[in-house]
């Protein structure tokens, strides 16, 4: 129902819209000498991981949700990765609340940490501030009595598709509203089409399909590989240097197979997991955001801000074979 929009829309968005607000440049340059100055030498690779649509995105109920996220959090046991789950309240009801928010609390028993990701998954391009402040509270139905069992409250919040406000009143109306009830805009700089890769995965476990799911796997680890280095090597371009990242994902039977795989990728590379607080607190994250009505990554998000030309066009894309055995599995 709500997978699939955000990264359709960030491609639109890199090959439209980058490069061509160059106005601020000379703050911009400013901006960019204090955070070359504020930073020292080569800091270690880091990564934050993000999973979204908790309790579960595709097919399956509470049984199959259970399943998908204990996996998916022994994995993160195994690799000492700290996370930060953002979940869906319409999908807590409906999968069914008890079930749902025992599935929850496995997250915070582990130590792990939930976001809120609004009641209905709605864009906030396609509603109003009021509405939008109306799905934050309802958002916190399951996640606020949950972190407060464990002596804490939500603070992260994401915003469904990445999307942002699309005029600058809706934007900082929403920015105003979310700092005023305590939350951090989660943020993600890497993300490897994981939607696109599970609705595939999906359509093949349906038909019973193993050998293209073990293609799919393998089809997936390779493009995930292809992305880290991508967005690495952007950021690169932006800052002059690696910054910590943050990985965007999903709660979905893919990850659910392959996450200890794919933070096997990561530790390859030598990248440390740390916690979202910590990947946010590099000064990287305080660069001006602009308006976009798009769901790309934030690193399209800074350079566009800081007149800094990337093209989005070198990003690697998923195989075109993934695209279709999903769309055929509709
Ligand atoms: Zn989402």
């Amino acid at each position: 129902m709500w997978r699939g929009h955000l990264c359709l829309l960030r491609r639109h968005s890199c090959r439209r819209s980058l490069g061509e607000k160059a106005g601020l440049a000379a703050l911009h340059a400013t901006f960019l000498v204090a955070l070359w100055g504020g930073v020292c030498a080569a800091q270690p690779r880091s990564v934050a991981l993000t999973f979204d649509d908790l309790p579960l995105v595709g097919q399956g109920g509470a049984e199959e949700a259970a399943r998908v996220n204990h996996a998916i959090l022994t994995a993160l046991a195994r690799h000492h990765a700290p996370a930060v789950a953002f979940v869906i309240e319409q999908g807590v009801e409906r999968i069914g609340p008890a079930q749902a928010r025992a599935i929850l609390r496995e997250w915070l028993e582990q130590g792990q940490d939930l976001g809120n990701h609004t009641f209905s998954h709605a864009s906030l391009n396609a509603i109003t501030v009021e509405q939008f402040r109306d799905e934050v509270i309802r958002g916190e139905a399951s996640i606020g009595p949950l972190l407060g069992e464990f002596g804490s409250r939500p603070r992260y919040f994401r915003f469904p598709y990445n999307q942002t406000g699309d005029t600058r009143e809706k934007h900082d109306a929403a920015a105003a509203f979310l700092t005023a009830r305590g939350y951090t805009v989660g943020v993600c700089t890497i993300d490897n089409m994981d939607w696109e890769f599970a609705r595939a995965y999906d359509a093949a476990l349906v038909r019973n399909d193993s050998a293209t799911a073990r293609k799919l796997e393998a089809a997936y680890l390779g493009y995930t590989a292809d992305e880290i280095d991508y967005y690495g090597g952007l950021h690169k371009k932006i800052f002059g240097r690696e910054i910590p990242q943050v990985m965007l994902q999903h709660a979905n039977r893919l990850n659910a197979a392959m996450m200890e795989q794919v933070l096997a990728l990561f530790e390859e590379r030598e990248y440390r997991f740390v916690t979202l607080e910590k990947a946010q607190a590099d000064p990287a994250y305080r660069t001006p955001e602009g308006v976009t009505s798009y769901g790309q990554m934030w690193g399209y998000r800074w350079a566009n801000s800081l007149g800094i030309k990337v093209d989005g066009r070198l990003e690697p894309n998923p195989p075109a074979w993934i695209t279709e055995y999903g769309r055929e599995g509709k």
